[in-house]
């Protein structure tokens, strides 16, 4: 295995569309890398470019210690699996799984010992004999993933593997693809949308958006420490609150007299917003005290949390609590902040003040 290293990635396509901007990745080694954005980010296209499917404008890529900027697809020791996993419908599992040792001229022998252990692993054994027509959607993407992973690859690269199947399988899937990936220590890239996906799954995730890198972090420093204003409303459910605040002598003032207490290093000037994770939240009666005051407009009780909105000032915010904690809609709370640190933004950049 091999990790893929990459430098000042760019990529104009002819009708002078720019998908990559000068994009810098360090895929380590056996690592779970997850490119994530919204659509039409430049995902695709940068996983194509490290395929080899298409051609940078300008950049490098190395995979392990080769620069591969010149090789064709088949010559960079990869295998990629797309959204859309077309098996040949004509061959069985056993077939489909062995057709890129057939086509490299793998000694039957050995291909089929080759299969034997992929299926294994994969736990397809029962299901070879079957044609594709006979395979659930599930078991057919086991048989593509099976096929990539029989030709042993330095990587493996997958756009939206799991987007085709339903969300059950969409679990199982999930689960199955990180036992994997553990016990092969493969080092695999892939694409998705789906924030939780990329979060359940990456080792670190690659946070891209019109072409540009966010963030690269661990799912966590992601999730707690948001780079910049989109990093901060990509990611989580509900979106983090971006609060507008000033700074108040030690501490910052936000909507209806909510307080927060003041990053390090947080420059005194205009124009800054908060981002304040729902669960970095607390609501309670009012007691006249130093919490900020709020009407509750919603409540969304979702069994093992309940997710408030209330209004501070006309500025909506959203409060996760235990689902012991019980108000109306119309009630009037106060809120305080239960969080560390809360994310300081400059408002017109989106760039991280703190
Ligand atoms: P999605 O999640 O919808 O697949 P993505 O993040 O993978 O999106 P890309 O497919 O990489 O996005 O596309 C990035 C941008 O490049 C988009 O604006 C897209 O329209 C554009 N694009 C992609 N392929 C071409 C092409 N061959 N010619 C011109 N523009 C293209």
């Amino acid at each position: 295995m091999a990790g893929i290293s990459i430098q000042s990635l760019h990529k104009q396509f002819p009708d002078g569309t720019v998908a990559v901007h000068e994009i810098d990745l360090e895929i380590n080694d056996g690592e779970l890398f997850v490119l994530l954005g919204p659509s039409g980010c430049g995902k695709t296209t940068t996983l194509r470019c490290i395929a080899g499917l298409e051609t940078q404008t300008s950049g490098d890529i190395r995979i392990g210690d080769k620069l591969v900027n010149d090789l064709r697809p088949g010559e960079r020791d990869i295998a990629m699996v797309f959204q859309f996993y077309a098996l040949y419908p004509h061959l069985t599992g056993r077939e489909n799984i062995g057709y890129p040792l057939r086509a490299a001229g793998v000694p039957k022998a050995e291909a089929e010992a080759r299969i034997d252990a992929v299926a294994r692993t994969m736990r397809l054994d029962g299901l070879l004999q079957r044609k594709p027509n006979k395979l659930s959607g599930g078991e057919q993407q086991r048989i593509a993933l099976a096929r990539a992973m029989v030709r042993e690859p330095q990587a493996f690269l997958l756009d939206e593997p799991l987007t085709n199947l339903d969300a059950e399988l969409r679990l199982d899937m999930r689960t199955e693809l990180k036992h994997l990936q553990d016990r092969l220590g493969a080092t695999m890239v892939m694409v998705t949308h789906d924030q939780v996906e990329a979060m359940s799954l990456g080792d670190r995730i690659a946070l891209i958006n019109d072409g540009r890198l966010e963030q690269v972090g661990t799912p966590l420093e992601v999730y707690d420490r948001p780079a910049s204003l989109f990093a901060a409303t990509f990611i989580g459910t509900p979106a983090m609150n971006i609060l507008p605040v000033e700074v108040d002598g030690g501490a910052l003032r936000g909507p209806s007299g909510l307080r927060l207490p003041i990053p390090a290093g947080l420059p005194r000037v205009d124009g800054l917003v908060a981002g304040v994770r729902a669960e970095w939240l607390s609501i309670a009666p009012p007691t006249g005290g130093g919490g900020g005051a709020a009407r509750v407009v919603a409540r969304e009780a979702l069994g093992d949390e309940t997710i408030y909105a209330v209004d501070m000032g006309g500025t909506r915010v959203h409060v996760r609590t235990p689902p012991t904690v019980r108000f109306d809609a119309e009630d009037t709370v106060d809120v305080t902040f239960v969080g560390t640190d809360p994310r300081v933004y400059h408002e017109v950049s989106g760039k991280v003040a703190a």
